[in-house]
């Protein structure tokens, strides 16, 4: 069956219909007005028909597009039998005059329009897409009167619209969409169901521009006359009655093209909604004139219409500018935070430290260093499982946060089962008097663990001090030296605390 649904397989009925309905029209004498109009109705009925078929299989992100379509094709098709009805009902009514068939045909470039100027991003809100229906109905309905200097539906006009003003108001409209089709088909920045749309519709708004224009130009010329040329009127329907069948191929891997990176789409892209307020208020100032209440009342409406937008917009803005905010603070504080424990991390240790080094240079005052290493970890580890051990860091870390709660001072999570502290304003006695005060906390620690053996757990600690950081040491040294005391304890027997002294150097050497 899909073989069938392709350009290879239904052009060649496309060519038979074309080629039965000049063939009827030939034949069928002084009734071709008749055998053009069955072919004439059969084709946009068709293809509206497609349309609706599309509709139905779109999903969410084009089945509003789909049916702005659908919605045009049906108000052209009705301007299609409203013709008919009036050439084979009333055949002796006047041609030269702009009847309510130009009416519907007029209207179909409506949704077209709004198809075309509508911003395809995601974010486009059910408001925006009714301020733009509104501003499309009043534009056409201004659009409609500046040509016909009537008021639709509310008196007749005075004057009778010379055909050939009618034909070139329809040949303007239709290059006009047709190349906001394609614009927006250029600066489209997905590559599926969207791309697959405005091809088909630029594609058919340009080869109904065609036709169209050169069916206008010989109905001026031949009027009744017409004979065969009126089968170029289904020419476009036909293209666009297969367009519509054939299944559409999602291309895969295919790269998101960034509309940010593309100036002009962008511009066109945020634009495009402001182009219908212009139009709109340039429109208004014409009509002021001669119809003052119409002039006026679109000019307040363009003006609403315009604020409404600018401040759904603002509100916007500003409520994607807090979340962002919100989320790079919150980006920002995990950055610098151990995942395990929720302490702070090396990272953050290493800036701290880097810091009050600075700090201590300008203000001459002592810093500590602690580190701390949980006694024979990799034992426990072994015995109990990773998890078991990662629940008592996570202990032992919350302990130790309570064990340093001085603002200036900073607890990190420096390796594996290791902890630093940084002692801002401390000395070797304070920093001492604390390293042991956290090990004895940490000793008589319960950890809650079923396995009594775990309940206990030992840290050694190294401390280091310098009494005021100065441009010729660095952070780095009072680290080793803090490393240095702390593989002290461990030789000495663990659980205790070991201050670095000069003294130590000679022996670590050994
Ligand atoms: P000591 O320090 O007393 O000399 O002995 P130790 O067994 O603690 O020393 P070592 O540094 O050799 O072992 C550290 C162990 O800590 C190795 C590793 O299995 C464990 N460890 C490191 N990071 C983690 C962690 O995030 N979770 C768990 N469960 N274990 C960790
Ligand atoms: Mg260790
Ligand atoms: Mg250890």
């Amino acid at each position: 069956m899909k073989r069938w649904l392709s350009w290879r397989f239904l052009v060649p009925f496309a060519a038979l219909y074309l080629g039965v309905h000049i063939a009827s029209i030939v034949w069928s004498g002084s009734h071709a007005v008749r055998a053009t109009y069955i072919f004439q109705l059969l084709a946009p009925w068709i293809a509206f028909l497609a349309c609706c078929y599309n509709v139905g299989l779109s999903s969410s992100r084009t089945r509003f597009y789909w049916g702005l379509l659908a919605v045009a094709l049906f108000l052209w098709c009705t301007g299609m039998s409203l013709a008919a009805w009036d050439d084979l009902i009333r055949p002796d009514a006047s041609d030269a005059v702009a009847g309510y068939s130009d009416i519907a045909y007029y209207l179909y470039g409506l949704p077209v329009l709004l198809a075309v100027a509508s911003p395809t991003r995601e974010e486009r809100r059910s408001l925006f897409i009714w301020l733009d229906a509104a501003q499309a109905i009043v534009t056409a309905i201004l659009v409609y009167v500046t040509f016909f200097s009537v008021v639709p539906f509310m008196r007749l006009q005075d004057d009778p619209v010379p055909v050939t003003v009618v034909a070139q108001a329809d040949n303007i409209e239709n290059i006009f969409l047709a190349c906001g089709a394609t614009l927006r088909l250029f600066t489209l920045t997905d590559q599926g169901e969207r791309r697959h749309y405005f091809r088909i519709l630029a594609g058919f708004l340009w080869i109904y521009a065609i036709f169209a224009g050169l069916y206008n130009h010989l109905f001026i010329v031949l009027g009744d006359r017409m004979g065969v040329y009126n089968a170029l009127s289904v020419v476009p329907f036909l293209f666009l009655s297969i367009a519509l069948v054939i299944p559409f191929q999602n291309e895969e891997n295919v790269v998101p093209i960034h509309l940010e990176d593309r100036p002009v789409s962008l511009f066109i892209e945020n634009a495009s909604p402001v182009f219908y307020t212009i139009a709109l208020f340039l429109l208004a100032i014409v009509q002021i004139r001669h119809h003052f209440h119409l002039g006026v009342g679109t000019l307040a409406l363009a003006l609403v219409i315009y604020a409404i937008r600018a401040i759904t917009l603002q509100g916007r803005y500003m409520r994607s500018e807090r979340s962002l905010r919100e989320a790079r603070n919150w980006l920002q504080s995990i950055s610098l935070q151990d995942g395990l424990t929720g302490i702070s991390n090396r990272r953050h240790f290493d800036d701290t430290l880097q810091s009050e080094w600075n700090r201590g240079i300008r203000t001459k005052q002592p810093l500590s260093l602690l580190l701390l290493d949980i006694d024979h970890f990799k034992i426990l580890n072994d015995t109990y499982g990773h998890l078991a051990g990662d629940r008592c860091l996570v202990e032992i870390a919350a302990a130790l946060r309570e064990l340093v709660p001085r603002s200036g001072d900073l607890l990190a999570r420096y390796g594996g089962e290791e902890f630093a502290v940084i002692l801002t304003s401390t000395d070797s006695a304070g920093a001492q008097l604390l390293a042991d005060r956290i090990r004895i906390a940490i000793s008589r620690l319960n950890i809650a663990e079923s396995n009594a053996a775990l309940r206990t757990v030992t840290l050694s600690a190294g401390v280091a001090t310098v009494r005021w950081p100065s441009h010729k040491t660095s952070p780095q040294q009072l680290i080793d030296e803090a490393d240095r005391a702390l593989y002290t304890a461990k030789r000495n027997g663990r659980n205790r605390v070991e201050i670095f002294s000069e003294i130590i150097v000679p022996v670590a050497k050994v």
